[in-house]
């Protein structure tokens, strides 16, 4: 059986994610108006179903997400926009 995946981002993949949000030029938090961000440290899974009954058996949206460093807002970003991975 094989071993599940670590949930944290090697040093290339965390790169390659960071390359694709600082393509764009992302505004400062609409919280609290701090201009520093964090990156939550693996993929997200968002789910994504027609039926909130079945939320914890369906598909799933991936996602990284920064994180304000002052008062902890998350932004998740579809990895699949952002180019990191295909459609699954
Ligand atoms: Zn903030």
């Amino acid at each position: 059986m094989a071993e599940a995946p670590t949930p944290n981002f090697s040093s290339e993949e965390r790169a390659r994610v960071m390359a694709a949000l600082n393509a764009f030029s992302l505004k400062d938090c609409p919280r609290c108006g701090n201009s520093q961000f964090g990156l939550a440290d693996g993929y997200i899974q968002v789910p994504i179903s027609p039926n909130p009954t079945q939320m914890f058996l369906g598909q799933y949206v991936p996602c990284v997400a920064a994180y304000c460093t002052r008062c902890g807002f998350m932004a998740m970003h579809s990895a699949v926009a952002l180019g990191l991975m295909q459609k699954p």
